[in-house]
């Protein structure tokens, strides 16, 4: 059995296959992923049929980013010839006075030229008369919003990092990473691995890679939920009818036409509890499912039906919710990404990156933002603030 490779990816979630792929374009059979579980498990971040994808974000850095995400989708749907993403357009609504408010949003689309419309409440009702808003509301539609198609985009990263030449390994945890010299030596299930440059991309295990390389970040892992409710009016909310849709407020609730199941899909973000990768339970909130059910009564309420299936899932999140997207001090020749709960739109590019910064060391996006340096990181108790 091969040992010796380029470059190894560490973890095969959304991110981690992303950077498979990419890397294997590069260096085709040089590169190894390594993924603990089987392949589109459901124990991390990144499984089920959907994930949103937007433009609209609250700082140029992010759109320009979100902007270089859609162009590295498009070079994988053209490679996987099959669609990735749909685009259904994207609502980001809010009480004028939010918690989260537009201003930033409006402001960056403007700076980085992508066209929006800025939509009072009874435009948005006219429209979309799914909404039932008050007067007080507003909100920005921009037309590239939509679907990521989670399964769907990770087996194809997945599927294309093989066809490029990567060798994938499931069931295959990693249980040692060290430096050595200039490579880092890599124990797997049972086998010890080198490479000259290792991706790290373990989403809510990724302190428990840091601690053995001597270092961790104040993280907290979320056990979050999405519930698809078997709505009897399925075409007033399939794709084309409905957008993808973020309540910008505190609470934050999110939402998806019928997509994947015969349902639609609401669920509040960053409204999990703390828990572990290890000690998790896949069980749902209650007290999260009256809250995500009592917004859709008031809000959607033609949306609601029976609860078909409530899924849990984890956040990743860093006190700021910026990503960390950057070379491990100490350890330059471990790259490493953590998504902060709102990374799946950005897999295509972020895997890009991560290939970029391990083939070369360097890569034409702007990582200052997500620098693993940045102050808040070194502060063990941090002042927290997921409302983006
Ligand atoms: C409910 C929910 C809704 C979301 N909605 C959106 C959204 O609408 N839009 C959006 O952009 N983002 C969204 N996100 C966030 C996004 O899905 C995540 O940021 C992204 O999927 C993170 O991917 P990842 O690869 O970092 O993590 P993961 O998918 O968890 O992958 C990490 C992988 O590393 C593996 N691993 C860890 N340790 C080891 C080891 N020692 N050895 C081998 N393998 C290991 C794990 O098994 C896992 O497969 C959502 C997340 C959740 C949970």
């Amino acid at each position: 059995m091969r040992t010796d490779f380029d470059y190894i990816t560490l973890g095969l979630g959304g991110l981690g296959s992303a950077a498979a792929y990419w890397l294997a374009r590069v260096a085709g059979r040089d590169v190894l992923g390594l993924e603990q579980f089987e392949l589109g498990h459901v124990r991390g971040e990144s499984q089920d049929h959907s994930r949103i994808i937007r433009l609209s974000y609250h700082t140029p850095g992010y759109v320009r980013l979100a902007k270089r995400a859609y162009e590295s989708w498009a070079v994988l749907e053209s490679d996987a010839r099959e669609p990735c993403l749909l685009k259904c357009g994207g609502l980001d609504v809010a009480p004028r006075e939010s918690r989260i408010p537009l201003d930033p949003y409006l402001a960056s689309l403007t700076a980085e030229r992508v066209p929006f419309e800025h939509l009072d409440a009874a435009e948005i009702m006219r429209r979309f008369p799914q909404f039932r808003l008050t007067e007080d509301c507003h909100g920005i539609f921009q037309e590239d919003g939509g679907i990521a198609m989670a399964a769907v985009a990770n087996a194809a990263h997945q599927r294309l990092a093989r066809e490029h030449g990567a060798t994938l390994r499931d069931r295959c945890p990693v249980t040692a990473v060290r430096t050595v010299g200039g490579e880092v030596e890599v124990v797997a299930g049972g086998a010890a691995y080198r490479c000259h440059r290792l991706v790290v991309a373990a989403g809510p295990w990724s302190n428990t890679i840091l601690a053995m390389l001597g270092r961790t970040l104040p993280l907290e892992v979320t056990r979050e939920q999405v519930t698809y409710y078997a709505t009897p009016h399925l075409t007033e909310f399939a794709p084309g009818r409905f957008p993808v849709w973020i309540w910008m407020d505190d609470p934050c609730y999110y939402g998806f036409p019928v997509f994947g199941e015969r349902a639609t899909k609401v669920a509040q973000d960053a409204g999990g509890h703390p828990t572990t990768a290890e000690t998790r339970t896949f069980d749902p909130d209650p007290a999260n499912s009256a809250r995500v059910q009592a917004f859709t009564e008031r809000y959607l309420p033609r949306a609601l039906g029976p609860v078909l299936q409530i899924k849990t899932c984890l956040y990743t999140l860093t006190p700021d919710r910026d990503f960390v997207l950057d070379l491990v001090p100490g350890h330059e020749q471990i790259a490493l990404a953590i998504g902060a709960g709102h990374a799946f739109k950005f897999a295509s590019v972020i895997g890009r990156i991560l290939s970029e910064l391990a083939t070369g060391g360097r890569t034409p996006s702007d990582l200052s933002p997500f620098s693993i340096t940045r102050p808040i990181l070194a502060d063990p108790n941090p002042p927290r603030s997921y409302m983006v």
